[in-house]
């Protein structure tokens, strides 16, 4: 195969080195990102010219962008969110679009259950009395028979939902296209929304940000929680209203959040800041080493094979005619 390829993403072939053997093998000439940083438009505008094939993070690929690409057939993501592609004008163009759907969801689960514990046994709040020379004692929440409430139960909260299964939690769940074979698999039920709001211990958010989901979580709901109920959100800020969550963890109306994402990114001037019943992550949820493979070896794959004429295996979008297969 002689294609010239991009890959954007820094981490890309990093710590693996097995995605660019992927590609080498399959005799591709690799262009890395000579920035080391998220591109600008003007960038990926010269850079994406005469290649066949992009691996891409969050990069822009707006129409403006892909129009400058002459030959380009392959879009892989090197992830999940394909918000910084324009969808539309690639697949009008014939430009096949693929990403990695549940290659980090594993390790945003993982994370969900260490903030539960984190939280219930105010484990960062210890950490930080021993450092400055305090040894105190404090009663946490056992987590066995509470209830575990899912806001969304697609790849993330679907991993979720087992972990907490397994740790001999009840699960109840609510999701817009409720997958009721894989809840009768593990013992879950779904509910009416409302349900997770008044009678669940632990609610962990997994749906997308989008217009029906912004502030799903705002005072209103945060008033008729369980005083003793932990909100855990891994998914985005802005689904829950954290001025709210602020003045409601202050108030005592709900016991503690354990919070990997934010309404603005990097967290820096926050109530949050100064509370000890919430645990702060920087959106770390998808960073574990076997996740960076998973992409990786994923976006390898998906790359190679489109390029091969194939359908990929994660198609995001769907080609009818083939497009015109010219740059305009
Ligand atoms: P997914 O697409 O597999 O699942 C989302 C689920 O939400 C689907 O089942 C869908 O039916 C449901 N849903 C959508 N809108 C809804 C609504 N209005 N009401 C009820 N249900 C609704 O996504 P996923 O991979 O499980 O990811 C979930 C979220 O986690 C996404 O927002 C994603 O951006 C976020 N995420 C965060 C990190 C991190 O690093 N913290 C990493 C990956 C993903």
């Amino acid at each position: 195969m002689n294609k010239k390829i991009l890959v954007t993403p820094r981490t890309f072939g990093k710590a693996d080195p097995v995605p660019m053997e992927m590609l080498r093998e399959a005799g591709c000439e690799v262009i890395t990102n000579p920035y080391g940083r998220l591109l600008t438009e003007e960038e990926v505008s010269e850079l994406i010219q005469d290649v066949d094939g992009i691996i891409v993070g969050l990069d822009p690929l707006n129409a403006s962008v892909l129009s400058k690409a002459k030959r380009l057939k392959a879009i892989s993501k090197y992830g999940v969110g394909v918000n910084n592609i324009d969808l539309d004008y690639a697949t009008q163009r014939g430009i096949q679009v693929a990403n990695t759907p549940g290659a980090n969801s594993l390790a945003v689960a993982e994370l969900v259950i260490g903030l539960m514990f984190a939280v219930s046994r105010r484990i960062c709040v210890s950490d930080r009395n021993i450092r400055e020379g305090k040894w105190q004692q404090y009663p946490g929440l056992q987590v066995k028979g509470k209830v575990m409430g899912l806001i969304g139960t697609g790849q993330i909260g679907r991993h979720t939902g087992e972990l907490a299964r397994g740790l001999g939690m009840d699960v109840i769940c609510y999701d817009l296209y409720p997958n009721q074979e894989w809840a009768a698999s593990i013992g879950a039920r779904y509910v009416p929304l409302q349900e997770i709001i008044t009678g669940a211990d632990f609610i962990s958010i997994h749906v997308p940000l989008t217009d029906d989901t912004y502030h799903l979580i705002s005072r209103e709901e945060l008033d008729q929680m369980k005083s003793s109920a932990v909100i855990i959100n891994t998914a985005r800020g802005g689904i829950v209203d954290e001025q709210a969550l602020s003045e409601a963890l202050q108030e005592g109306k709900i016991a503690g959040a354990g919070l990997d994402v934010f309404e603005s990114e990097p967290l820096t001037d926050s109530k949050l800041l100064e509370l000890d019943n919430v645990v702060l992550t920087s959106h770390i949820g998808a960073h574990t080493r076997e996740s960076v493979e998973n992409m990786g070896r994923w976006a390898a794959a998906n790359l190679l094979q489109i390029l091969r004429g194939e359908t990929p295996e994660f198609a995001v979008n769907q080609l009818t005619d083939g497009g015109d297969g010219n740059a305009s």
